[in-house]
């Protein structure tokens, strides 16, 4: 696996490649690689030939009192993994590299869409900072396809709704959520959950599971049932920041009537913020 820290040079290489007429999948991260991480570049590496990961702990992304100094960064760790993993190149820009005329000035990507419900009314501004930061990712990559996991159900969203929006030659492709034995989202941010806390966490999941069954067996009372699942997490010991049953496309509040429903939690523990999701479609097993 080939390193670069700065643009030009990982240009340079995938400029070769592009002439050779391979084609090219990428995976953005902000490292601390777990198996959900590993599992999208094996997923890239099914349809492309070159595969080229990123590591950018991006913090026009981060709000003022959100963790960007304490996120986990791992790089010899991440490096082993991806080399075990059959990644071809990896890029890890720093914070000049990427913002070179500093955070305030930089050009940034609005997708008004989408942004301000769900993670983004408890994290304003977070999605301008991932769509600003993926599009220029995809300016440097240049890639063919681009790889993102389901577990940032409104990430992903977003993330498709600015390529359709901009007309970026490139395809994004879902992959599944990866869990812990238990169900838990694998996270970085998992590092975050105490050991007293970790056997309860994973009520998130079984909370959006107990809703998903509510709902399969033909209850629509959504409201109602986000105030009992909000409930249920509080007796787990957490605290919801929301639980929302969306359109799975527009990821607008489902109406009674809908068919593809997604339902999309995320919920605090002591010093972590969980997300989680899981998708339904009614009217089928
Ligand atoms: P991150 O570095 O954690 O912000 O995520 C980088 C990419 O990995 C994003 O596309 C995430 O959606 C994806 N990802 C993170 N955790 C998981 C997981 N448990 N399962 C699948 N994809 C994941």
């Amino acid at each position: 696996m080939q390193i670069y820290h700065t643009i030009k040079g990982l240009r340079e290489a995938l400029s070769a490649h592009r002439r050779e007429g391979l084609k090219i999948g990428f995976v953005p991260t902000m490292g601390n690689l777990h198996d959900g991480h590993l599992a999208l570049v094996t997923q890239a590496q099914q349809t492309n030939d070159i595969v080229v990961c990123s590591i950018f702990v991006n913090a026009l992304q981060f709000g003022l009192n959100e963790d960007w100094d304490k996120y986990p960064r791992t790089f010899a760790a991440d490096c082993q993994k991806l080399r075990a993993s059959g990644c071809d190149y990896l890029f890890n820009p720093d914070d000049t590299e990427m913002y070179p005329n500093g955070l305030d000035t930089q050009s940034r990507v609005i997708c008004p869409t989408m942004t301000d419900m769900l993670c983004g009314a408890s994290r304003p501004g977070h999605f301008e900072g991932v769509t600003t930061v993926v599009s220029k990712l995809f300016h440097i990559v240049q890639p063919d396809e681009s790889i993102f996991g389901l577990k940032d159900y409104q990430q992903l969203a977003v993330i498709r709704r600015m390529v359709e929006d901009l007309c970026l030659p490139v395809k994004i492709v879902a992959a599944p959520i990866f869990r812990e034995p238990d169900g838990l989202a694998m996270s970085s941010r998992n590092s975050f959950i105490t050991p007293r806390e970790r056997p309860r966490a994973t009520v998130l999941i079984d909370t959006l599971s107990w809703l998903a069954g509510q709902i399969s067996a033909g209850n629509s009372g959504f409201s109602e049932l986000e105030i009992q699942a909000r409930e249920r997490i509080a007796e787990g010991g957490f605290t919801a920041d929301y639980v929302t049953v969306c359109h799975s496309k527009t990821l607008e509040l489902a109406a009674a009537d809908d068919r593809d429903l997604t339902i999309l939690g995320a919920m605090y523990t002591e010093s972590a913020r969980l997300i989680d999701n899981l998708s339904i479609r009614i009217g089928q097993p």
